[in-house]
């Protein structure tokens, strides 16, 4: 790995803090991808007002103790830490309990998304099998492969391929 992913902290887009917060029984054994089905922001001033309301859709609306996701990835290739490593989510009904949600911000029904967004998902799911929270031979999944959704859109689901690949 050449190249470190950069994650901007909870801290640093200003999060509300959790509820309530649940630790992964040990390493997730699923990856599940998502996308945000909304605008495909490229700056990081946008995607953190875009993560703001976020999560008070998810915290209000919806009764979610925190954001629903583990990570979020701008088209930049900056990922931004959700819930982060080892806590339980709330995106895919059923299968919380021992994956990691990881949420492309945008719409991927039409738009396909960029070179650095994907190169950015794998270098952090490098860093999570390298750190312990994932296991070395962990399933990808699309939101759609295990729930009745479109999630993550038809460009972002065709896509996948690239991460399920090594090096
Ligand atoms: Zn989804």
């Amino acid at each position: 790995m050449d190249q470190k992913v950069t994650i901007v902290s909870r801290l640093e887009w200003s999060a509300a803090s959790p509820r309530n917060r649940e630790a992964l029984g040990g390493p997730a054994q699923r990856v599940i991808i998502h996308h945000t089905a909304l605008a495909n922001y490229t700056n990081q001033r946008q995607c953190m007002d875009h993560l703001l309301s976020i999560q008070r859709l998810h915290m209000k609306d919806r009764g979610f103790d925190d954001i629903g996701y583990n990570f979020l990835v701008g088209a930049d290739g900056t990922v931004y830490e959700g819930r982060g490593w080892g806590v339980v989510g709330a995106h895919t009904k059923g299968y919380n309990h021992d994956s990691l949600g990881i949420a492309f911000m945008g719409n991927f029904n039409n738009d396909a998304p960029s070179k650095e967004a994907i190169s950015s998902v794998k270098q952090l799911l490098q860093s999570g099998v390298f750190q312990g929270f994932l296991q070395s031979e962990f399933d990808l999944f699309g939101h759609r492969d295990l729930g009745n959704t479109e999630c993550p859109g038809k460009k972002l689901y065709i896509a996948l391929s690239q991460l399920r690949t090594t090096g």
